[in-house]
C-alpha cells in the first residue's frame, strides 16, 4: 500500500504531573456498577482520599459493595454526584435511568458509548480506558506500578472537565505509566478493532498452522505446547514489552533468527489489509454498533448461540484435560 495512504495519528502522553487530585475537593464520585472494573475503580479511588459512593442493583452485587465498606445507593441515585464514572457493559449504559446535574461530569471506560451516539449527557462527559482488565486495576494499583490509559474529553461544559477527568484517571492509577490522549471514537475504532478485525485473523492463522502441522504428522498436544502450554510465545511477547521487538531477537538462536528473518515477506502477497478494512468499516460507520444494540433488543439470541458453538462442552472438555497433562498444572509433587 502507498505510503501516503496512512495518515499517522499524533497523541499527547500524560502522566501524574500533569493532573492534581484536588480537582475532586468537595466532589462526590458515584461508581455505577460493581463489576470487573466498578470494584476496582471504586477501592482505588477511596485508597486516593477520593468521596466515593457505589451505586448498584439491590442483588449480590451490592452486597458485595457494602461489605468492602463502601455507602451503597440506587443506580438512579448517581444523579445527584458532581462526578459520574458509568463502569457498567457499554449495550447497557443508553438504557440506564440516571439524570446527570448540569454541572456534573460524566465518564466511561470505554469510548464506544460516547463516539457511537449511545451517551450524550448535557454536562461534562470524558473517558478514561484503562488498558487493563478489571481486576488487574487493582492489582496494579496496590501494587503501585499503575497502568496505561486511553484518556479524553468528550464535551467541558463547565471548563472543568480535563481537570477533573485527570484527576479521576490519576487516581485508579491510570496516569502512572502513561496515559494516552485519545478521543473516544479514536480508542474505539482501535479497541472494536483489535477484537473484530486483528483476533480473527490471529485466529484464522493459528488454525491454518495447527493444520499443516497435523498434517506433519506433529501430535496436537506438542503443536498446542508450541503456541500456548509452555508459556513460550507469552515470555516472548513479554519481552517484547520490556526490551522492545527489535532488541528481544538475539534472545532467539541463530537458526531461528535467520529463519525468521528470511522468510519474513513470505505472506506479502495476501491482502490481509483488504478484508480488515472491510470489518472496520462496520465499526467507523457504526453498523456494528446498530447491529449490537439490535442483538440487545432481541434478548442477545444470536451471541448465545456463538458462545455455544465456541464454549462446547467438548471443547472444554479437552482443554481441561489437556492443562492438566502439560504446564503449570501439570506439575507432580517429586518424591
Ligand atoms: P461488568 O460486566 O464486569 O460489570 C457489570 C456491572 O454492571 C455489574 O455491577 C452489573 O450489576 C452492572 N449492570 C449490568 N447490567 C445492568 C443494568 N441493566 N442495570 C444496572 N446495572 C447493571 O463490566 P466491565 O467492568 O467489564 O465493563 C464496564 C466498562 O468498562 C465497559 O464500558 C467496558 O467497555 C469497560 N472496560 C472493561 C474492561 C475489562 O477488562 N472488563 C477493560 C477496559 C474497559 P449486577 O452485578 O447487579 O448484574
Amino acid at each position: 500500500m502507498p505510503a501516503a495512504r496512512y495518515r499517522p495519528g499524533v497523541t499527547e502522553i500524560l502522566y501524574e504531573t500533569d493532573a492534581a487530585l484536588a480537582a475532586l475537593d468537595g466532589q462526590r464520585v458515584a461508581v455505577v456498577g460493581y463489576g470487573n472494573q466498578g470494584r476496582s475503580w471504586a477501592l482505588n479511588l477511596r485508597d486516593s482520599g477520593i468521596d466515593v459512593m457505589a451505586c448498584v442493583r439491590a442483588d449480590e452485587t451490592r452486597a458485595t459493595a457494602e461489605a468492602d465498606g463502601f455507602e451503597a445507593r440506587d443506580v438512579e441515585a448517581a444523579g445527584e454526584a458532581d462526578v459520574i464514572c458509568l463502569l457498567i457493559p457499554d449495550d447497557v449504559i443508553p438504557t440506564l435511568a440516571i439524570e446527570p446535574r448540569a454541572d456534573a461530569l460524566v465518564i466511561v471506560a470505554s469510548g464506544y458509548t460516547l463516539a457511537f451516539g449511545r451517551l450524550d449527557p448535557d454536562c461534562d462527559a470524558a473517558m478514561v480506558a484503562p488498558r487493563m482488565l478489571g481486576p488487574e486495576v487493582r492489582r496494579c494499583y496496590e501494587e503501585g506500578v499503575g497502568f496505561i490509559t486511553a484518556v479524553g474529553v468528550h464535551r467541558d461544559k463547565t471548563g472543568t472537565a480535563r481537570a477533573r477527568t485527570l484527576a479521576v484517571a490519576r487516581a485508579i492509577g491510570g496516569l502512572r505509566q502513561g496515559a494516552l490522549q485519545l478521543t473516544p471514537m479514536q480508542e474505539a475504532v482501535l479497541d472494536l478493532g483489535v477484537e473484530q478485525a486483528f483476533s480473527p485473523a490471529m485466529r484464522r492463522v493459528s488454525e491454518a498452522f495447527v493444520g499443516v502441522m497435523l498434517e506433519e504428522g506433529i501430535p496436537i498436544e506438542a503443536i498446542l505446547t508450541e503456541l500456548v502450554l509452555s508459556g513460550e510465545v507469552e515470555r516472548t511477547y513479554r519481552l517484547v514489552r520490556l526490551e522492545g521487538g527489535a532488541a528481544q531477537t538475539l534472545h532467539h538462536s541463530p537458526t531461528s533468527q535467520y529463519g525468521q528473518l528470511s522468510r519474513v515477506g513470505r505472506y506479502d502477497h495476501l491482502d490481509v489489509a483488504a478484508t480488515m478494512r472491510e470489518l472496520v468499516a462496520d465499526i467507523t460507520s457504526g453498523r456494528f454498533a446498530d447491529e449490537w444494540d439490535a442483538e440487545r433488543d432481541s434478548g442477545y439470541a444470536r451471541l448465545e448461540e456463538l458462545r455455544g458453538k465456541a464454549l462446547a462442552p467438548e471443547i472444554l472438555a479437552f482443554e481441561e484435560d489437556l492443562r492438566t497433562k502439560l504446564g503449570e498444572r501439570a506439575v507432580r509433587p517429586s518424591r
